[in-house]
């Protein structure tokens, strides 16, 4: 007899296991067989030996063939052994591996299918839960018997089960990004499942100023509504954010979203040009197929927001799009002057002042109750000016991602340097501004 063919008889003398269990311990033999398949091989050339023996009058054919019959609850056997003479108990046996739910997939597949029902997903992952005292068990087995081919029950469950799944839904495994995560223990037979978020790119230009770009939480109350927000738990009635979320969370059947841009412009600023990269993250989704278009078209019915160039995203392009905060932004600032006139001297001062220029930047006075205090440095590229009134004038700045674009312009009573104020000795004061250009 062979190796392998000797370990797994030496096995099943002591031990009662599945064919799928007996088969695991020679996971790695082999290609394109499921473990039962190897667990039924096995068995039967066993049952051939054994049979050849019994019929050679040889006793060791006998035992084997009981062996076989109930620990390895092995039909086959129990049938040779009826023919030559014998009577067989019938093994009452369970597998001590698996206890018998390596046979049972099928039915927890019906359960878990019925517990994500309303649920619409492309992909999916199944994760197992195996008791300790189980894998300790195949642990020793292992190490008795020297078996060196097995492969983890875990594996085996999730393997065999996600076959089932892909076969049932037509719907395929996916471990990085998985739409559910699918989890179970075989053994308590607890399912659950988990819905990941569906992630929704694009970018976006907000075409009024006064509306801030997430919901925002009224202070005085923290959302739960309160006499100064009119019970809407909101400081601002609508945001960027909420025009966006307003058709996807109707498609997708969503619970609620989270809103990730690469930086935020200030309340009173506009966003054009090319717009501003922004993921919408939906928890919950129950849709997930949806028609972007429709979703384009419902946005920018708003009047306020529009989107642009909607796609599927995934978490990795979040990280991405954050990290893209201090990415290159060109802003449009109308300027009014306080005191005197502006003169083309000014302007051109101001152009020359401010190409290539670091800025220091502490906190500004006016977010400082949000925001921590500190310094920022902040790189201005290049700053283009036009004269539009004997009192205004208008500034196109291209700089760094996260510079307080209003700050650069008044001072902030010195807290920024240098500043456009300061350099013409002149108060000034934003009264529009305009994102141009987020670089992505
Ligand atoms: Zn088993
Ligand atoms: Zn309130």
């Amino acid at each position: 007899m062979g190796e392998i063919l000797e370990v797994a008889k030496k096995i099943l003398e002591e031990h009662c296991l599945c064919d799928n269990c007996l088969g695991r311990q020679f996971a790695s033999l082999g290609y394109g067989l499921s473990n039962a398949e190897r667990g039924k091989t096995i068995k039967s050339f066993l049952a051939f030996e054994a049979h050849n023996q019994a019929l050679n009058e040889n006793k060791d054919g006998i035992s084997l063939l009981e062996n076989l019959a109930v620990n390895g609850m092995f039909k086959l056997a129990e049938d040779i052994l009826k023919r030559l003479g014998y009577k067989p108990k019938t093994s009452q046996k369970k597998c001590e591996l698996c206890e018998g739910k390596l046979q049972k997939l099928e039915s927890f597949v019906g359960e878990m299918l019925k517990k994500v029902e309303g649920y619409e997903f492309n992909s999916f992952l199944v994760g197992a839960k195996i008791p300790e005292k189980i894998i300790e068990a195949e642990d020793s087995l292992r190490a008795n018997y020297k078996v060196k081919w097995g492969e983890t029950i875990k594996s085996e469950f999730t393997r065999e089960i996600g076959k089932i799944i892909s076969r049932v839904t037509k719907k395929h495994v996916d471990y990085k990004k998985p739409d559910i995560v699918f989890t179970i223990n075989p053994f308590t037979e607890e399912i659950g499942f988990q819905v990941n978020p569906l992630f929704i790119g694009g970018r976006y230009k907000k075409l009024v100023a006064g509306i801030p770009q997430a919901r925002w939480v009224c202070g005085r109350c923290g959302g739960v509504g309160c006499e100064h927000c009119g019970w809407t738990g909101k400081k601002y009635p609508e945001s960027v954010q909420e025009i966006i979320e307003k058709p996807i969370l109707e498609l997708t059947l969503g619970e609620k979203t989270e809103f990730h841009a690469s930086g935020r412009e200030d309340i009173d600023a506009k966003v054009l040009g090319n717009g501003r990269p922004f993921i919408i993250e939906v928890k919950n989704p129950k849709k997930r197929n949806i028609d972007l278009k429709l979703i384009e078209e419902e946005i920018n019915r708003s009047g306020k927001v529009e989107v642009l160039n909607l796609y599927f995203a995934d978490k990795q392009a979040v990280r991405k799009i954050k990290s893209m905060e201090t990415a290159k932004k060109v802003y449009r600032v109308i300027v009014e002057v306080e005191d005197g006139g502006i003169t083309d001297e000014d302007l051109k001062k101001i152009e020359e002042k401010f190409t290539d220029v670091t800025v220091k930047q502490q906190t500004p006075t006016r977010v400082l109750h949000r925001r921590a205090d500190k310094t920022r440095i902040k790189h201005v590229y290049r700053v283009k000016t036009k004269k539009l009134s004997q009192k205004s004038f208008e500034l196109e700045v291209e700089c760094q991602g996260g510079l307080y674009v209003k700050e650069l312009v008044d001072g902030d009573q010195g807290r920024t340097k240098p500043n456009i104020s300061e350099v013409i000795q002149k108060g000034l004061r934003c009264v529009e501004l305009t994102v141009l250009e987020v670089q992505a």
